[in-house]
């Protein structure tokens, strides 16, 4: 029988019909055998996740405000839940503890993974799972960064002896002490790609509340087609741009393990969802898989005369963006020009003084300055073999009066970048996926 890692997300697990639903899910399938539960989400638009609950309950404690009524709150949506799954009484004990802990100063990452913690012995005990907590097996070093062969073995060896778990998701424990580590922010996608690995699963479903990836944004393109099938790689092209359903760190151990991760979608759950594979699935006939776009970039062009003979320009050029701590997005090059792309987050207050040390150490002939770029990733393995793509691609957006402003083919050939206005991404996405929505091999 195939063993499959289910991943729930916090909006599947929010309350107890969603709770119902993902047992509905479980049950259907004999292979679901291990399940990561985040803590719980937003019940409806305007409400609260108990992860944010939890860290304001840490604000109040380090102000000295009164954090216990916080906690109350919290405490009450578990027994609420509880209450309807008929497993009451079964976090008190754990309340208790945790009561105790703030009181002694505990840290943030303890405080704030509780929320999984107490969901997954909840949920553990409604499904008549075992409950396999993930402080000592999601190893982390004194730096917080993750152990990935201790946490691999670790798993392996505890889940061996568990034919069904519930594992809560998003933190772990230091190696070799007690210390409660997180992952950043919707973390639980690593837990569940983790053990997933170390379980060897045939697949890695992750739970949500859409149905996969789409191939543009709902909000600029109207009803835009499924994923049905995309390629890490691919995916990692997508997600960079800000397309994420999925922590970006989850794709890591399922690539490594070639683990097919499938997005689905908690409430419909007849939908197939997106399948992320190590392979582009060559039954798809897509010439495109997705088109992403993101705001805020700065382009900084420069000019120098007989720069392609000389040596190191592109190297001193990187040295102050090192040096001055800014990431590089793009690094578009002609014969004597070339431009950078910088993100504005990642450049902050710094364009002077990046401008300022190019002028000096470079001495370019001429320098230009582009601010409130847009990108757009148009990505997709079916283009590598296809002519005619960036043709098609470029007389749309000419179509649609869009201004490119600047062009990046990533050597892999299997994604195209556009800079363009901020204020014309919107029609540049729609031009382009209206020119590749119904365009197969
Ligand atoms: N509960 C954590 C968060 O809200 C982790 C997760 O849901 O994946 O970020």
């Amino acid at each position: 029988m195939d063993i499959k890692v289910a991943k729930f997300g916090g909006s599947s697990v929010a309350d107890s019909i969603q709770i119902i639903k993902t047992r509905d899910i479980i049950l259907q399938d004999e292979g679901r055998n291990y399940i990561i539960v985040s803590a719980p989400g937003k019940r409806y638009e305007g409400d609260n996740k108990i992860t944010d609950l939890l860290y304001l309950c840490k604000t109040h404690m380090d102000h000295n405000l009164p954090w216990e009524q916080l906690f109350e709150v919290i405490v009450d949506r578990y027994v609420a839940v509880a209450h309807k799954l008929g497993v009451d009484g079964v976090l008190d004990e754990h309340f208790d503890i945790i009561r105790q802990k703030i009181n002694e100063g505990s840290s943030t990452e303890y405080i704030v993974s509780r929320g999984e913690y107490l969901n997954a012995v909840m949920i553990a005990a409604y499904l008549g799972y075992d409950f396999v907590d993930s402080a000592g097996l999601i190893l982390f070093d004194d730096k917080g960064k993750l152990l990935h062969d201790a946490t691999d073995a670790a798993l392996s060896e505890e889940l061996s002896k568990h034919k069904t778990a519930v594992i809560p998701g998003f933190y772990g424990s230091e190696k070799g002490s007690t210390r409660i580590r997180t992952f950043s922010r919707g973390g639980s996608d690593i837990t569940g790609a983790l053990v997933a690995k170390a379980i060897e699963a045939s697949v890695y479903e992750n739970w949500t509340d859409v149905s996969g990836f789409l191939m543009a944004d709902p909000r600029i393109v109207e009803n835009p087609k499924p994923i049905d099938s995309i390629s890490y790689k691919e995916l990692r092209e997508l997600s960079y741009m800000g397309a994420s359903v999925l922590h970006e760190d989850a794709i890591y151990p399922a690539r490594v393990a070639n683990i097919p991760i499938n997005i689905r979608n908690t409430n419909v759950p007849k939908d197939k969802g997106t399948f992320i594979t190590a392979h582009h699935d060559p039954n798809s006939n897509r010439i495109i898989t997705g088109i992403a776009g993101s705001k805020d970039f700065t382009v900084i062009a420069l000019y120098k005369n007989m720069m392609s003979t000389g040596r190191g320009f592109v190297r001193r050029l990187l040295s102050i963006l090192e040096d001055l701590d800014v990431n590089f997005e793009h690094l578009p090059s002609g014969i004597d020009t070339m431009s950078v792309v910088l993100s504005n987050a990642s450049l902050g207050d710094k364009l002077d003084e990046v401008i300022s040390q190019i002028k000096i150490q470079l001495e370019p002939d001429n320098i230009e300055v582009f601010q409130n770029i847009a990108l757009i990733a148009t990505v997709g393995q079916g283009m590598t073999s296809n002519i005619g793509v960036s043709a098609r691609l470029f007389t749309a957006l000419a179509e649609a009066d869009v201004n490119v402003r600047m062009i990046d083919q990533g050597s892999s050939e299997m994604n195209i970048i556009i800079g363009v206005e901020n204020n014309q991404m919107g029609d540049a996405i729609r031009a382009i996926y209206g020119a590749f929505e119904d365009e197969e091999i």
